[in-house]
C-alpha cells in the first residue's frame, strides 16, 4: 500500500515525500480511505501509530479538492485535550499542507486572546483547539461552526478524563447534521461509545 494508492492530491503526496514517509502506517491505511469516502470513524489508536496524519491528511484532502482558495470559512475543526497536542496537530497541518493554500489556526487556553483573535480574523479553513477556549471564542461570536464539514476529536478518551464531555457536547451540538465526525482514542470505553452513538452516523470502527 502506498500513499499514491490512497488517491491523495499531488501537493499532499509531495509534502509526504519530503517528510520521508514512504508508506502509510496501519491506522493511516485503514482510516484514510474510509475518511475520504465520507464515513464517520471511531478509531482506537495510540500515540506513535501515525494517528495524526490519519485525520490530518483526509482533512487537507477535503480542503484541497474543492478549495482553490475560493470557499472561505471554517470547514474543519480538530478538538484536542491539551495545548501541546493542539500545537503538534497544527504543525502537522502545516507540514503536510505545505503545498496547499490552507489556513490553520491553533486556539488553546493559557494564551493571550489577541494573537488568537488576529488568527481568526484571517478566516481560517481549519482550527485546532482545546474545548474550553474554543467555546469562549464561540460565545463571543468569533467562531461559527455552521459551515463545518469535518469534526475530529483527537485523544477523545483524554478529553473525557479531563472533564471536557459537556464542552464537547456543546460544541458538537452546533455543527451541521451533515458534518463528518472522526474520533480517535487510545481506548474506547462505554462513556465514549455513548458519546459517539449520540453524535455519529453508522461509524466505521478501526482497532489498531
Ligand atoms: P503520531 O502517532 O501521529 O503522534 O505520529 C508519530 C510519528 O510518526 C510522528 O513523528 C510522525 O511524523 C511519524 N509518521 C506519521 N506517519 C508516518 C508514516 N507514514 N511513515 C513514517 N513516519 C510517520
Amino acid at each position: 500500500m502506498s500513499f499514491e494508492a490512497l488517491q491523495l492530491a499531488p501537493p499532499i503526496l509531495k509534502a509526504l515525500a519530503q517528510c520521508g514517509h514512504q508508506k502509510p502506517t496501519q491506522v493511516q491505511a485503514e482510516a484514510i480511505p474510509k475518511a475520504l469516502a465520507g464515513h464517520d470513524i471511531i478509531a482506537s489508536a495510540q500515540t506513535g501509530t501515525g494517528k495524526t496524519a490519519a485525520f490530518v491528511l483526509p482533512a487537507l484532502q477535503r480542503l484541497s479538492v474543492d478549495n482553490p482558495g475560493h470557499k472561505s470559512g471554517l470547514r474543519v475543526l480538530v478538538l484536542t485535550p491539551t495545548r501541546e497536542l493542539a500545537d503538534q496537530v497544527t504543525q502537522a497541518t502545516r507540514t503536510y499542507g505545505k503545498y496547499l493554500r490552507v489556513k490553520s489556526v491553533a486556539i488553546f487556553g493559557g494564551m493571550p486572546f489577541g494573537e488568537q483573535i488576529k488568527g481568526l480574523s484571517r478566516r481560517p479553513d481549519m482550527i485546532v483547539a482545546t474545548p474550553g477556549r474554543l467555546l469562549d471564542h464561540m460565545e463571543r461570536g468569533r467562531i461559527d461552526l455552521s459551515q463545518l464539514e469535518m469534526l475530529v476529536m483527537d485523544e477523545a478518551d483524554r478529553m473525557l478524563d479531563m472533564g471536557f464531555i459537556d464542552d464537547v457536547k456543546r460544541i458538537s451540538s452546533t455543527v451541521p447534521k451533515s458534518c463528518q465526525i472522526l474520533l480517535f482514542a487510545a481506548t474506547v470505553g462505554s462513556e465514549m461509545t455513548r458519546l459517539a452513538q449520540g453524535l455519529m452516523k453508522n461509524p466505521e470502527r478501526i482497532q489498531i
